[in-house]
C-alpha cells in the first residue's frame, strides 16, 4: 500500500525496554515510507506505548492517550505497552482508541496500520505474536541503542505487576542477538544498552547472561556496552571479571528496592542486604569508581520507621551515583495488594522526600569524587554555542566546549566542576583529546 503520505507519531512511557520497542517501530514505519513526526504535530496515526508499573504511570498513560486522541481527531490511535495488557477490555471499550495491541504483538503494528489504510481491517489478536520480532533500530531519537535479549519474568516480587503484563521469562536465541548487534553497529550506533525485563535470568540452550555479554564484547567495532537494569540475584562472582573488558562501561543499575531484610523478604526479593553488599564490595574492590545506581521503594506495606531508616542507611553506605525513588503503589492482582498495614500516603510522601535528600547527597559525593579525572564521553548533542553534552563511561552527564567535534563520537574530557543537584546535576568538563 502506498503509505508515503501518511504521518505517524509515537509517545513512549516507562522503561528502556519500552523505549527500545518504540525505536524499532520508528525504524519499521520509516522504512515503510511513513513520515515520522513529533508527537506535538498532527498525524494520521498515533502510537502510545504505555506503562503501568505504578498508579502514576497509569495516570500519565491515560493523559497521553487522551491528548493523542484530542490532538488528532479522526486519526488512528493505537494503544500498546503494559497498560494495554493490564486494562485491555476497558481500553477496547473506549471510542477514542482505534486499536489496543498487547505487548507480545507490538512488533507487528506496521501490518495492522498498513491493513487499516489498505481497507483490510485486522483484529490485533490476529497479529503475529513474538516479543523479539523487532526491526533493527536505524532511525532513532537517541544516540545509544538498546539490544533486547530477554522479556518477561518468573520472580513474582509481591509488589510487581510486570510478570502479569509482560508474561513469563523468555530468552532470545543468542545468534539472533549477535546479528542484531552487528546490524545495529552497522547503523552507526556507538553504545549498546543490553535490555530486557530480568536479563540476569537469561537462559537459552546452555547459554547464560555472562555468555551473552562475552559474545557481544567479541563483535568487531568501535562501540561500548552498558547494562540497562539488573536484579541483584541474577549473576555469580565471575560476572565482575567481564567489566575489565575495555568496552564494558563501569556502571550497573542494581535494583535494591529496600535496605531492610524484613521488607526484602515481604517483597519476595531473591537476595538479602548482605548479598547486595557483597556484590557492591566485590566490584568496588576491583573498580573503586564503579557507579551503582538503584531503585528504592518507600512505604511498602508494614514498613516501620526502623525499616525505612535502614533504606536511608543503605543510601548513605553504598555511595550510589543515583537513586530512583518510588512510593509503593498498589497494583491490582499482586500479593502485596492483599497484605495488611498499608502505609498512609502522607507518610509515603514524607519518606520519599527524606530518601531523595539522602540520594542527592550521595549523588553529589559521587560526582564530586570525579573532579580532576578524565571520562570518555559519547557526544549526544552539540548546541549552537558549540557546547556538547553526553555521558561518560561511568554514566556521568558531562557538558563541555566541543569546537569541531560531531554528535555520536567519543571525546576524552577532564571533569572540572559539578553544577546543579540531584536529577539536574551535571559535570562541566574540558576537552583533552
Ligand atoms: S524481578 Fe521482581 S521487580 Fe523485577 S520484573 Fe521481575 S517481578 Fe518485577
Amino acid at each position: 500500500m502506498n503509505s508515503a503520505k501518511k504521518k505517524i507519531a509515537f509517545k513512549t512511557l516507562g522503561c528502556r525496554l519500552n523505549q527500545y520497542e518504540t525505536d524499532a517501530l520508528v525504524s519499521d514505519f520509516d522504512k515503510a515510507g511513513y513520515e515520522v513526526v513529533d508527537f506535538k504535530e498532527h498525524a494520521d496515526v498515533v502510537v502510545v506505548n504505555t506503562c503501568t508499573v505504578t498508579n502514576q504511570s497509569d495516570q500519565k498513560s491515560r493523559n497521553t492517550i487522551s491528548q493523542a486522541a484530542r490532538n488528532n481527531k479522526g486519526s488512528v490511535v493505537v494503544v500498546t505497552g503494559c497498560m494495554a495488557n493490564n486494562y485491555k477490555e476497558k481500553l477496547e471499550g473506549e471510542d477514542k482508541i482505534t486499536y489496543v495491541v498487547e505487548n507480545n504483538r507490538k512488533g507487528s503494528i506496521l501490518n495492522l496500520v498498513d491493513g487499516h489504510f489498505g481497507g483490510e481491517l485486522i483484529h490485533p489478536e490476529k497479529l503475529h505474536a513474538d516479543v523479539f520480532s523487532y526491526q533493527v533500530v536505524d532511525k532513532s531519537l537517541h544516540t545509544r541503542s538498546a539490544i533486547k535479549i530477554q522479556d518477561g519474568c518468573d520472580n513474582f516480587c509481591t509488589f510487581c505487576i510486570i510478570p502479569t503484563v509482560r508474561g513469563r521469562a523468555v530468552s532470545r536465541p543468542l545468534p539472533q542477538i549477535i546479528e542484531n548487534v552487528k546490524n545495529t553497529l552497522a547503523n552507526g550506533f556507538k553504545e549498546l544498552v543490553i535490555t530486557g525485563v530480568n536479563i540476569g535470568r537469561y537462559e537459552w540452550e546452555d547459554k547464560r547472561f555472562e555468555d551473552v555479554l562475552e559474545a557481544i564484547l567479541s563483535v568487531e567495532g568501535d562501540f561500548r556496552v552498558r547494562i540497562s537494569s539488573l536484579e541483584p540475584d541474577g549473576f555469580g562472582d565471575d560476572f565482575v571479571k567481564l567489566f575489565s573488558h575495555p568496552r564494558m562501561t563501569p556502571h550497573l543499575h542494581l535494583c535494591l528496592q529496600s535496605g531492610s531484610d524484613k521488607v526484602l523478604l515481604r517483597m519476595r526479593r531473591m537476595y538479602d542486604l548482605k548479598q547486595f553488599e557483597h556484590t557492591v564490595n566485590l566490584f568496588r574492590a576491583q573498580y573503586p569508581d564503579f557507579n551503582f545506581t538503584t531503585d528504592l521503594i518507600v512505604g511498602f506495606p508494614d514498613e516501620s520507621e526502623d525499616d525505612f531508616q535502614e533504606s536511608i542507611d543503605a543510601v548513605n553506605r553504598y555511595n550510589f551515583g543515583h537513586v530512583h525513588t518510588f512510593k509503593y503503589s498498589v497494583r491490582k492482582g499482586t500479593r502485596a495488594e492483599r497484605m495488611d498495614n498499608h502505609i498512609p500516603d502522607k507518610i509515603k510522601t514524607e519518606r520519599s522526600t527524606r530518601i531523595r535528600e539522602a540520594s542527592e547527597d550521595s549523588r553529589d559525593r559521587y560526582l564530586n569524587s570525579f573532579l580532576g579525572k578524565t571520562e570518555t564521553v559519547l557526544i549526544e548533542g552539540i548546541n549552537k554555542q558549540q557546547v556538547a553534552n553526553g555521558y561518560g563511561e561511568h554514566y556521568i552527564p558531562v557538558h563541555f566546549k566541543a569546537e569541531g567535534l560531531e554528535k555520536n563520537t567519543f571525546a576524552r574530557v577532564k571533569l572540572v566542576k559539578v553544577e546543579g543537584r540531584g536529577e539536574d546535576a551535571r559535570v562541566i568538563g574540558e576537552l583533552v583529546g
